[in-house]
């Protein structure tokens, strides 16, 4: 069975009715000292703002408040799953219709997951409601935060300054080898990029298989077309959640730190909307990873050996899919670690800006290395020891069962 790190529920912002972030909405999440907006002369009162996680069904928002100028007419609670550190991008809006109790006032929202707009536990909610009174007055609380818990069982928590970790059922060390693996690659995030995340992400781990499944509704499973997920990676809501699969280490050290970089990818690339292989993000990802990645070169190598090569810089390159899915991992991760022993880690950073900014991919590659894509293509393979030419023919391969993770929304 290849499993390859399943990489993310991207997209997902496209199903579940992403809107753009409005100028109002900039200040958003995390607005810690946002003042109440008062859009009226009316006099608005909030009493009880609640949140209830009654996790794996979901969570129910309650409120009570009142105007002077009229009874509560409409009430409409919004919330995301992260900060909102993009103004000019879309990001993910949630909303429910509050019932409002015509005895008493009170307010109840609720929300339950379904398909694709699951999340696990321990996910963030940033949420406030917009209220109109019966005179037309307006008002917007100010936002409040909470945790989507799941108390049905033991969990560890850890934090640092770079990441919130969540475990159940795992061995004790393993939120600290996060935190430890976090940090050890901390000076190469920002060294790549130019700055670390603008949030915190959320690792949430499980060590078993019933537990990881719970949250998921609609599951399906997929064991039987030789693949199963053992991770999820959304920017929605800006963490991964992964069940053990291998060692406590390789976990940490491998799996989180390759989904943290697609975490990377999506926010910094987030307004690109051309081209980009997705063997270059899986690659980036790979090289991320904090491992002996010896296995990786090995892989690559029998290719070498066996005149198999594919062509890397023309076309959609080394598939990330199907049964040759390593191909796109392996042999990315092998051009990553070629370009950062030509250039260092500096080139990293100058391809991704480039590619922030909507340059086609190709074109990326040659402002920032000052070389073509042929001569890219050969000293790479060259380095490699392969043959210097790459095959003119690009290869084809045909999925033998559907994608169940898209890596990147960008450009595949
Ligand atoms: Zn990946």
């Amino acid at each position: 069975m290849a499993l390859v790190c399943l990489a993310a529920i991207l997209g997902l912002s496209l199903l579940n009715g992403a809107v753009p972030a409005t100028r109002a909405e900039q200040a958003a999440p995390g607005g810690a000292g946002e003042s109440p907006r008062q859009e009226s002369s009316a006099n608005w009162t909030v009493g009880a703002i609640t949140f209830e996680s009654e996790y794996p069904d979901g969570f129910t928002f309650r409120l009570e408040v009142e105007s002077d100028a009229g009874e509560i007419a409409s009430a409409r609670v919004e919330w995301t799953h992260r900060p909102n550190t993009r103004p000019d991008l879309p990001i993910t809006v949630r909303r429910a219709e509050g019932e409002i109790d015509p005895e008493t006032g009170a307010i109840v929202a609720t929300w339950r997951p379904s398909g694709a707009t699951s999340i696990p536990p321990w996910v963030g909610v940033d949420y406030r409601w917009r209220l109109r009174d019966s005179a037309g007055n307006e008002f917007v609380t100010e936002i409040t935060f909470a945790e989507y818990e799941d108390t049905s069982r033991d969990w560890e928590r850890y934090e640092s300054d770079e990441v919130l970790v969540f475990a159940t059922g795992l061995p004790d060390n393993v939120g600290d080898l996060v935190l430890e693996a976090m940090d050890a690659q901390r000076q190469k995030y920002v060294d790549g990029w130019g700055q670390l995340l603008p949030y915190r992400p959320r690792v949430i781990l499980f060590g078993d298989f019933d537990t990881w499944l719970e949250w998921q509704t609609g599951h399906q499973d997929t064991s039987g077309l030789g693949v199963i997920a053992v991770g999820f990676t959304s920017d929605v809501w800006g963490g991964t959640a992964q069940v053990l699969f291998g060692s406590p280490t390789e976990l940490a050290y491998g799996t989180v730190l390759h989904e943290i970089e697609h975490l990377y990818q999506q926010e910094f690339l987030a307004g690109r909307n051309v081209f980009t292989p997705g063997w270059f993000i899986e690659g980036d990802a790979t090289f991320y990873q904090l491992e002996d990645m010896g296995y990786a070169l090995d892989y690559v190598d029998v290719l070498v050996d066996a005149g198999q090569l594919p062509v890397l810089l023309q076309g959609s390159g080394p598939t990330t899919g199907g049964e040759s899915a390593l191909h796109g991992y392996y042999i990315g991760y092998s051009f990553f670690l070629w370009l950062d022993q030509q250039w260092g880690i500096d080139v990293h950073r100058e391809i991704m800006a480039l590619l922030a900014d909507n340059v086609p991919f190709s074109d990326a590659l040659e402002q920032a290395t000052g070389m073509t894509v042929e001569q890219l293509e050969r000293e790479w393979r060259t380095w490699l020891g392969a043959t210097a030419d790459a095959p003119t023919l690009v290869p084809t391969w045909t999925p033998v069962f559907p994608t169940i993770a898209t890596p990147m929304p960008q450009g595949g």
